[in-house]
């Protein structure tokens, strides 16, 4: 197959291609206010939370450092998953058949908590309950796909392989040859989930400070969480800043923020969205070691995300352009949708999610007093499970120890300290770009 590259990466948005800044932007934190709990951080992770605890009764102030959808939850490409998309090579050994069976349940049980959610809040957010297609590009990525789908569906996430004929009976793009398809979940736009639990959390009386970055988090019975120009204090704090966590001082040595990029194209015609097919729209990723994704939006663009990832020294999170994986997705649009050729690239943008070692969630306690609770590492699957340990953490807050929070318990393996993780990060990024070049150049041979 001739690759034919799109020229332009398209304009760069520092915030995402999905929402704006709010024009009611909430006032920054001016001196001091108390609360019952202090979450720091409003995305899906830090507005669930704040909403179950309200739902509770209790008085909760979210501090932002920018606005509400700022960080991965504005950006991210929306697919709404369940347990298939798990690394489980990555744990299984690590923690055995019997936890890793409940921390699947527990990304399952994310896909239907954000259903009712969106029922509950009245949120309309575009959601395609279309279920997710791992799909394969060339045939040498087809046992390793049935082996990890039949894993897990041992370990409770559903899933059928899609053959050849059965993908195209679908009229899934030709690109794509058979897959292992997961019909729960399916895809939204983000900043419109992001944006609706904002409003609902400021309708349900939560009050939220945008533009107050937490500089520094004290420590005891009564938690002081300091801004520039004010403190909020409170017997409990949720960490929720995700990958941005480590600049806090916390989780230094147990999440790796990665950047994670994306590019949207223009509007498609009526005439190209007919020559793709794809009637049920259908979120698509692929089983490279670095995923791509694939994914038409309800403005009929069609938005490709990851497949190069990028690790910054020190674990920095610059909110800035990344060319090269801009121009590898140009690439991969380019050769899954030969019939798209000379469609353009609109916008790309960027963000950061959390890695931990076992590409676990890491969720827990800290602080001299146990009142700090975290919860971050999603690993690039977040839209179900950060929206759901909001009601874990809250559960949590009021007294109570929910079984899905004490499976996701574990000891995170640490990091190791700078030089090192960098050139380890460099080193294993490579291997996997150049592991999945390999498949897309037999794809270009065929
Ligand atoms: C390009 C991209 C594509 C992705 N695609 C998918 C997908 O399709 N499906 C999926 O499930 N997941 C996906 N993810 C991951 C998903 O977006 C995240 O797992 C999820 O949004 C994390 O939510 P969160 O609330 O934990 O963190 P975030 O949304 O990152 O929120 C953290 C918030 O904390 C704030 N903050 C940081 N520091 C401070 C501070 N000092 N004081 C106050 N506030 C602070 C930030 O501004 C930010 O708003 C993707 C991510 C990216 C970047």
């Amino acid at each position: 197959m001739k690759t034919s590259v799109v020229a332009s990466p398209g304009v760069y948005r520092s915030i995402g291609g999905w929402l704006e800044r709010p024009r009611s932007l909430q006032p920054s934190l001016q001196g001091r206010v108390n609360a019952d709990v202090v979450v720091v951080g409003a995305g899906f992770a830090g507005l669930s939370t704040a909403l179950e605890l309200r739902a509770r009764g209790a008085d909760v102030v979210v501090l932002e450092r920018e606005f509400a959808g700022f960080g991965a939850s504005g950006r991210n490409a929306g697919y709404l998953a369940g347990g298939q998309g798990l690394e489980l090579d990555f744990f299984l050994k690590r923690v055995g058949r019997e936890k890793a069976s409940r921390i699947v349940g527990f990304d399952e049980a994310g896909v239907a908590y954000v259903e009712q959610r969106l029922t509950e809040l009245g949120i309309a957010c575009d959601y395609n309950p279309s279920g997710i297609i791992n799909a394969g590009v060339h045939p040498s990525q087809e046992k390793a796909l049935r082996a990890k789908m039949q894993l897990g569906v041992e370990l409770g996430a559903p899933a059928q392989f899609l053959e050849p004929a059965e993908m195209r009976a679908r009229g899934v793009p030709p690109a794509f040859l058979f897959g292992s398809y997961s019909p729960g979940g399916g895809t939204l736009q983000p900043g419109k989930y992001v944006t609706g639990l904002r409003r609902a959390a400021l309708a349900a009386g939560v009050r939220l400070f945008e533009g107050s970055a937490v500089e520094a988090l004290g420590e005891g019975a009564i938690i002081e969480c300091r801004t520039a120009h004010g403190h909020a204090a409170a017997p409990h704090v949720v960490l929720a800043a995700n990958a941005y966590a480590p600049q806090l001082g916390w989780l230094k040595d147990k999440v790796l923020p990665l950047r994670v990029s994306a590019i949207e194209t223009e509007p498609l015609s009526a005439a190209q969205l007919a020559s793709l097919g794809w009637p049920r729209r259908e979120g698509i990723v692929t089983p490279h070691l670095t995923m791509e994704s694939h994914r038409l939006t309800a403005r009929d663009t069609l938005i490709l995300t990851t497949k190069r990832l990028a690790y910054v020294y020190g674990g920095q999170t610059p909110n800035v352009p990344d060319e090269a994986a801009y121009a590898q997705l140009a690439i991969a649009l380019a050769e899954r949708f030969p019939t798209l050729r000379g469609l353009a690239v609109q916008t790309c943008w960027s963000g950061y999610i959390s890695f931990a070692a076992d590409a676990l969630p890491v969720v827990g306690e800290g602080g001299a007093n146990g009142n700090i609770l975290y919860t971050a590492g999603c690993s690039g699957h977040g839209v179900g499970t950060q929206s759901l340990i909001g009601r874990l953490l809250a559960e949590r807050i009021c007294g109570d120890e929910p079984a899905m929070l004490q499976a996701l318990r574990h000891e995170t393996p640490s990091l190791p300290p700078e030089p090192l993780r960098w050139a380890a990060m460099r080193g294993l990024l490579a291997m996997a770009n150049a592991m999945d070049e390999g498949v897309n150049r037999k794809v270009r041979a065929q």
